[in-house]
This record gives structure tokens, sequence and C-alpha cells, in this order.
């Protein structure tokens, strides 16, 4: 069977200390500890039988802290946005990054080595009202789907299973006027995420989530999230074919360390479940991913 890859972003999430202000330590992820057999910290090191754990670069030699925009753009396109800017970008890429995008990324190199692929997440009705589009808020992910020319999934999408809401569990679009979606439990959104790697070889979904409760610097927040990434995280990996491997990683830190709301210079976590984890094994920083997903999972 040809190798597949579901490959899940999570937004600032880094490998922190041992302590009391990072959450992980705290959280219960039972999933996650029957994978690892430990935390998930910055001494996390895991080399078993389809199961990598690692920590990598994100601040690629560029001074200041990492940042969205160029941290995403090295994970989705393999180039080291930092160097090319000489500098960290929040948010939303600029023209020059969305330029990198367009000469390469993820999406679009799949489908020129003709391997099916498709950005789970599900984008909401107002995104296609054309006429309030808004092309410098749009993020990474979205270039690299509209760089691709493949389709953006919808609503509709969401309600039938084919399509994994950026929340997880729905629950930011429950007080939308109009609203007719459901909320769903972590699990059943891990199961829908592992489903649409039925239908598509490379699988690509964002979860910013972390990155907005690590700004709040909320314990309890930071706890609920990775408790309910941990269920979903258990949903993408029940009853998951053994040609498809799981693949987490990171743009740079911030949940893990609460004793500052901003992001942090931690490496970020490389996880890889399936039989093509080690991969990855020598990938040390974000921007050398891309490479390893394409080389080494397919071949190409
Ligand atoms: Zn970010």
């Amino acid at each position: 069977m040809e190798n597949k890859l579901i490959f899940i972003f999570l937004d600032g999430v880094g490998l922190g200390r041992d302590v009391d202000s990072n959450p992980l330590t705290k959280a219960s992820m039972p999933t996650m500890f029957n994978l690892i057999g430990q935390k998930l910290i910055n001494t996390t090191n895991i080399v078993e039988q389809n199961i990598l754990v690692k920590g990598v670069d994100a601040c690629l030699g560029v001074e200041g802290v990492p940042q969205s925009a160029t941290g995403q753009t090295a994970l989705f396109t393999g180039f080291n946005a930092q160097a090319i800017l000489g500098y960290h970008l929040t948010a939303y890429p600029n023209n020059e990054l969305i330029s990198v995008i367009n000469n390469r990324s993820i999406l679009k190199y799949a489908k020129e080595k003709h391997i099916s692929s498709i950005f789970a997440n599900s984008y909401t009705d107002k995104f296609f009202d054309f006429s309030k589009q808004n092309l410098s808020s749009y993020s990474v992910t979205t270039h690299c789907v509209l760089a691709a020319k493949i389709r953006f999934n919808t609503i509709n999408d969401l309600i039938n299973g084919k399509a994994v809401h950026w929340d997880i569990t729905n629950s930011t679009l429950q007080g939308i006027s109009d609203n007719r979606v459901s909320i769903i439990s972590p699990f059943e959104a891990g199961q829908n995420l592992k489903n649409i790697a039925n239908d598509y070889d490379l699988v690509l979904y964002e979860c910013f989530l972390p990155d907005l409760i690590g700004h709040k610097r909320d314990m309890n927040s930071s706890i609920s999230f990775l408790e309910m990434f941990d269920e979903f995280l258990r949903g993408v990996i029940t009853n998951k074919p053994s040609n498809v491997n799981i693949l987490i990683s990171s743009d740079h830190g911030n949940i893990e360390d609460l004793s500052t709301g901003g992001h942090t210079k931690n490496l970020v976590p490389l996880i890889c479940i399936g039989s093509s984890a080690h991969d990855f094994l020598n990938v040390n920083s974000i921007d050398k991913i891309f490479n390893a997903i394409f080389s080494n999972i397919f071949n190409v």
C-alpha cells in the first residue's frame, strides 16, 4: 500500500521545561502518554518502532522570536522564510512570502507530483462571500490552497464529516447566526480527519487554538485544550490504516510557557506516528520537514 500522510499543524506549541508554568506537565494526555511513555517536554526524544518525537528548531538562524507568517511559510514550503525576509514576520504572509508560497508549497507541490491532497479545514460561508474577501488577512495555509488551485472545504463538507474545523469541535461556530453545525466530540473530529485520508494521500490540518490560548496565559484553558487535543489524537489514530502516517509540528513555541504571553524560542515538537516515523530522524528544523515529507514518505 502507498504511504499516506496526515499533517497536523498546531500553532504555538513548543517543548518547554518541566515546570509549573508549562501546561504540558499538568494536562492529562493518556493518548500521548501511551504513545511516548513520558511527558512532552524539552528533554523528550523518542525513537521507537512507528514513533518518533524530537524537538526541532523554529528560529532558523534569524535574530528574534519566531512568528507565525515566517514559521508557517518555512513549514509549508521548505524554504527558510525567516532568512529570506531577514526577520520573523507575525500573523499573515506579506507579498514576499506569498510569492515564496506561490513558487513552491506543500499542496501545490503535491499536485505537481500527482499526490492527491487536501486542506482538511472547513471555511465558513463568509469566506466565500467574495465581496468581503481580504487577501491581506489570508493565512499561509489559505495561500497554500490558492497556490495549488484546489478546492476549499465548506461548512457542508464539515457537516458531512469530510472536513474538520480549526477549533476541532465546532465550538466557535455555535455563536454564528444561522449556524447549522453541531458540536462534535474531539474523538469524532479525529475520526473524521483520519477518514479524509481514505480519499487523499496528503491531508493537511491546522489548529491555531493553542496559540490563541497561549497568548492569554490561561492555565485552565491551556490544560483543557491539551486534554481535548489528546482525545482528538485518539480519534485520529484509532483504526488508522497502517499506511497512514501522522505528523504533528508547530511554527513556534507559546503555550508551553505561560510565564510569558508571547512566543518562545523553544524547540517545537516533531511527532511522527506510523511506519515512516524514522524518515524524520535527521530533521532538525522546521524548514526541513517539507523535504522529508516528499522525499521519504512519497518518494518524489
Ligand atoms: Zn503561529
